[in-house]
């Protein structure tokens, strides 16, 4: 038997739909929402995933201003940018584009993200915040993780969620929100001891790992429901999740795709956070 398909599309076309029409409400309200990607890198894979972002903005009818900063900016350079952009009454949502230059940390430059405007939640604080039960936009990944799970109406009370990553923008902020769903969470890491055992003993694992292919079969228990968050570049200008699909599918009682899973409603989440924002400066 083949795991069930667990698409991200149709929920990315709800939100969407949702944020146009609050954008248009926006903007005939004098506020047209604005969000500004800060790019510091020349990597052609971000550049093609901020011009993605741009365009599926535009389509809801929200500016997205591309702040090019150029591959080798100074941290301060970067730094200013944000500062300024967090001071211009007119942008609603601010998202720095990671890679960033050498010795730059975007855990350090999103703290001069204003929160209020931190629709990806890179801001420290967003996260603390969150954690601590306050208003804050959450990594849109990881809110994307759980919002799938949501519409496929998998039951998270008191299931057993695998989280596999413990980075701050996917592992940490998407274990969070799991535990707010009432689930038990696990998170793993690259120092976890015999990983297949953890896993396949959960009813959802979350693979936020970076490792094409990392999670097959033998990782997961039958019927189990199984997130890919991965997406790694193939050879082919293609991408690869971090679950190996062919030997899971076997295996899960769902599965997402990648791509058409978690990528399409982390660009829906992104777009329906900017308008939150914009809503609330009104
Ligand atoms: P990251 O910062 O590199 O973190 C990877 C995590 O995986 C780390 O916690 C690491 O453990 C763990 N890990 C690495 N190798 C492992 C192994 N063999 N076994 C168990 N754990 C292992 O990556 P990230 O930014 O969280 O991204 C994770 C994946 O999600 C990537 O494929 C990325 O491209 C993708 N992503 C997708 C979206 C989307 O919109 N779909 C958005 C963001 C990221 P340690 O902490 O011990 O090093």
């Amino acid at each position: 038997m083949s795991a069930t398909v667990l698409s991200g599309r149709e929920l990315a076309a709800a939100i969407r739909t949702e944020t146009a029409a609050k954008a248009a409400g926006l903007a005939e309200a004098g506020t047209p929402p604005r969000l500004a990607v800060v790019v510091a890198t020349a990597d052609e894979s971000s550049a093609w995933y901020v011009r993605s972002i741009a365009k599926a903005a535009e389509k809801v009818g929200i500016t997205c201003d591309i702040v090019d900063l150029g591959g080798d900016t100074a941290t301060e350079t970067i730094r200013t940018a944000l500062a300024d952009l967090s001071a211009d009454d007119t942008i609603h949502g601010i998202i720095l584009q990671t890679p960033l230059p050498a010795g730059a940390a975007l855990e350090d430059l999103a703290s001069a993200i204003a929160f209020e405007k931190d629709v990806d939640g890179a801001n420290p604080l967003s996260l603390g915040r969150l954690v601590a039960g306050l208003p804050a936009f959450a990594p849109a990944t990881a809110e994307a993780v759980v919002a799938i799970l949501d519409h496929h109406k998998v039951e998270l009370t008191g299931r057993h969620v695998a989280v596999v990553g413990r980075s701050t923008v996917v592992g940490k902020p998407a274990a969070h929100l799991l535990l707010d769903k009432n689930a038990t969470v696990t998170v793993c890491h690259s120092r976890t001891a015999d990983l297949p055992a953890v896993t396949s003993s959960a009813d959802v694992v979350v693979a936020a790992v970076g490792r094409a292919g990392l999670i097959t079969a033998e990782y997961v228990r039958a019927g189990a429901i199984v997130v890919d968050v991965g997406t790694n570049p193939t050879d082919g200008g293609g991408l690869a999740g971090d679950v190996d699909a062919v030997s899971v599918t076997e295996q899960a009682g769902g599965l997402t795709p990648v791509p058409g899973g978690v990528g399409p409603v982390t660009t829906a989440l992104l777009l329906q956070h900017t308008v939150r924002a914009a809503a609330v400066d009104r």
